[in-house]
């Protein structure tokens, strides 16, 4: 099948745009580079079954293909607070686009959502159908609310064209190809033990997250996309195991072998407190379930950022 990745270059694009091209694929990758790293699909570039396409998808695009996986947009704080309106012209203008060519194409469209959908819930662990706790005018609501508005414009476009959807909410996803300086806080933490700086935790540390390693995800993104027609989802995909941040800390510093300490600095605004999917609809719906562990992610994620940082 001819299929379309839209940030492609970035950190899951790369690694799902490598799979799709593994299952036989045709596999056109769409980005802008804002975040994204030709780096990351390097080794991709030259396999006559990939095409790479310099494209904001704020604008319209004319291709030809048989399904389209949305991740365009920047997804790490620091990177979608940098131009906000941006952030939420990528996920609204470009849902409205791809959509749009989804419905001319009578094509399959999957979007890739967030956890922070959610906001900062009163609901845990999260299931499907909490509708969310979310500010929407602090800092991160360019994100939040941009994600909320493409969830709305992809189940409309079903509803009004009969457009065939699949909409995952992802939560924290680590591994390499992460970006180095994108202050998320596996890679934040990862670098600074390798560099023998000082673990930066915000507040106290007792604020949870629920980590999911890249290959896992791929295949959910795989297993959704595939997924029975009529099964739109939404679908919590990532990995139910909770830890508090600090217990990441001592994780990462036991496996890098580190001697930084640690300091704590502000917790940023709206951060949520708490985050664990529930994840039983993909398990019943898609039999998918993440098999990795945090230790086994983190030694391949501590593996490459080790690489990157001695390139
Ligand atoms: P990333 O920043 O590495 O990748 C995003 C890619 O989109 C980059 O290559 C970037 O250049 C590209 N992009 C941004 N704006 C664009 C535009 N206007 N036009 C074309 N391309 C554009 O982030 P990621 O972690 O790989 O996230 C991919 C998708 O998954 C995003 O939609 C993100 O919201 C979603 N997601 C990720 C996580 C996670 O933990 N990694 C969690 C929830 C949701
Ligand atoms: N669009 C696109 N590629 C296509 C078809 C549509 O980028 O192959 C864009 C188009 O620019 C339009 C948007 O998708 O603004 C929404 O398309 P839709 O058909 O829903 O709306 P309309 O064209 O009626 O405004
Ligand atoms: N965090 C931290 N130190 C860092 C970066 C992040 O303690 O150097 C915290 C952050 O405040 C949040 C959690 O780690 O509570 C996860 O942050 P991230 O930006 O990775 O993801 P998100 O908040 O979007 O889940």
């Amino acid at each position: 099948m001819k299929l379309l990745v839209t940030g492609g270059a970035g950190f899951l694009g790369s690694h799902l745009c490598e799979r799709l091209l593994g299952d036989g694929h045709d596999v056109l990758c769409v980005d802008n580079f804002f975040t994204g790293d030709k780096r990351n699909i390097a080794h991709l570039v030259g396999n006559p079954y990939f095409e790479l396409q310099r494209h904001d998808v704020t604008f319209p695009l004319y291709v030809e293909v048989e399904q389209i996986y949305n991740l365009a947009c920047p997804a790490s704080p620091v990177h979608y607070q940098f131009d906000p309106v941006q952030t939420t012209k990528t996920s609204v203008h470009g849902a409205i686009n791809m959509l749009g060519l989804a419905k001319r194409l009578k094509a399959r469209i999957l979007q890739a959502s967030t956890s922070e959908v959610y906001g900062d819930p009163e609901v845990h662990p999260q299931t499907e159908d909490y509708w969310g706790r979310v500010n929407p005018i602090g800092i991160r609501s360019c994100y939040d609310e941009g994600k909320r508005c493409a969830e709305t414009l992809f189940f409309d476009y079903h509803r009004q064209h009969g457009v065939d959807i699949k909409v995952m909410r992802i939560f924290n996803t680590y591994g390499p190809r992460m970006h180095p300086n994108d202050g998320r806080v596996v890679s934040n933490f990862i670098v600074q033990a390798l560099r023998g700086e000082d673990i930066s935790i915000y507040g106290s540390g007792q604020q949870t997250r629920s980590f999911c390693y890249v290959d896992d995800l791929i295949e959910g993104f795989v297993r959704m996309m595939n997924s029975e027609a009529g099964f739109t989802g939404p679908v919590n995909m990532g990995n139910p195991v909770e830890f508090t941040m600090l217990e990441l800390a001592e994780k990462v510093l036991s496996l890098t072998g580190s001697k930084s300490g640690i300091i704590h600095k502000p917790l940023p605004n709206d951060d949520p407190r708490q985050r664990q999917p529930d994840i039983t609809i993909a398990r019943e719906r898609l039999g998918w379930t993440p098999k990795v562990s945090l230790e086994d992610g983190l030694v391949e994620t501590i593996a490459y950022f080790r690489r990157t940082l001695a390139g």
